[in-house]
């Protein structure tokens, strides 16, 4: 059995490496802030001391962080992922970043002797837990067949979408229609309070119809009661927004309706709303 590490027990870090760790996997875990690797280890996963120490003591090490900034961290940084992959150790980014710092990443650390895939993920805190996550995978193929085993725990779905950037490229083109559909939804439910509808018919007449989906379904209701625990912070969603805005402005691919969601999440973290959900987006609508 593949001994797996993981770097990064956030929201969805924490949940993928749990149920590496329920399903009977050796798994050593890192994390920036130590004292999220304690509900790992009483789980039964090892600390590890840092990710160089992780990945070199992994036959493949699994990481989900913030963004492209901490992903480059971890790999270039002191006692970093480059540090520990010589001799053909295997390194799985799942963090949603560009694909150009993907490709970056990569190559480093081909260079260095190790094995690279990307799989960044859809789906949310929920699917994390419960392994109901979709893997949009790219890179060394072999690996991708090698990681199955543990993709199947944290997954229910994994695809692979061949070079490197391009499990990138499809996370954006998801997140960015994930986005927009968002921000119309709460305009929607925003304009039905001030227009004297109930919120609540305007979501069983959504739910009965052909744009009935489990995140209105799930999204609405909790909006009516103004409830917005993290299940994906919203700082997070207007990342993916701009980097879907960047990837469209390489290519000169008009977005204007992504612009202008990207506009409304802006909105909603400088009203303080970057750690909340991201249907807290609700409240910038809501001006
Ligand atoms: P999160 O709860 O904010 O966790 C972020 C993680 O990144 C934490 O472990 C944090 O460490 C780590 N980190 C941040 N900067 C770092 C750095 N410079 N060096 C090392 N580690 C660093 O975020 P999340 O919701 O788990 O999201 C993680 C990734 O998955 C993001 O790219 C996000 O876009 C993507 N994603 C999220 C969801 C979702 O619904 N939540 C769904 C799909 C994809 P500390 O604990 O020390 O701060």
């Amino acid at each position: 059995m593949a001994k797996y590490g993981y770097l990064g027990l956030g929201i969805m870090g924490r949940g993928m490496a749990l149920n590496l760790v329920n399903a009977g996997h050796d798994v050593v875990v890192w994390n920036r802030s130590s004292e999220k690797c304690d509900e790992l280890v009483a789980a039964g996963a090892t600390k590890g001391s840092s990710p160089a120490e992780v990945v070199a003591s992994c036959d493949i090490t699994f990481a989900c962080v913030s963004d492209p900034e901490a992903s480059k961290a971890l790999v270039f940084g002191e006692n970093g992922v480059l540090e520990g992959v010589a001799g053909g150790k295997a390194y799985v980014d799942m963090s949603t970043i560009d694909p150009g710092t993907a490709q970056t990443i990569g190559a480093a650390i081909v260079e260095a002797g190790g094995r690279y895939l990307e799989a960044p993920v859809s789906g949310s805190k929920g699917p994390a837990e419960n392994g109901t996550l979709i893997l949009l995978a790219a890179g060394e193929r072999a690996l991708f067949d090698e990681a199955e085993p543990a993709f199947s725990v944290m997954g229910k779905k994994s695809v692979f979408l061949g070079e490197v950037g391009q499990g990138a490229r499809m996370k954006l083109v998801v997140n960015m229609i994930m986005g927009t559909m968002m921000t119309a939804f709460t305009e929607g439910m925003t304009l039905a309070e001030k227009a004297n509808l109930s919120t609540q018919d305007l979501l069983d007449v959504l739910d009965a119809g052909a744009m009935s989906n489990p995140m209105f379904r799930g999204k609405g209701p909790l909006m009516q009661k103004e409830s917005f625990a993290t299940a994906f912070p919203l700082k997070h969603a207007q990342k993916d927004m701009r980097l879907a805005l960047l990837l469209g402005d390489e290519l000169a691919h008009g977005m204007p309706t992504v612009a202008a969601s990207n506009e409304v999440f802006k909105k909603a973290r400088n009203k303080g709303l970057g750690d909340s959900d991201f249907s807290s987006v609700y409240l910038a609508s809501k001006d």
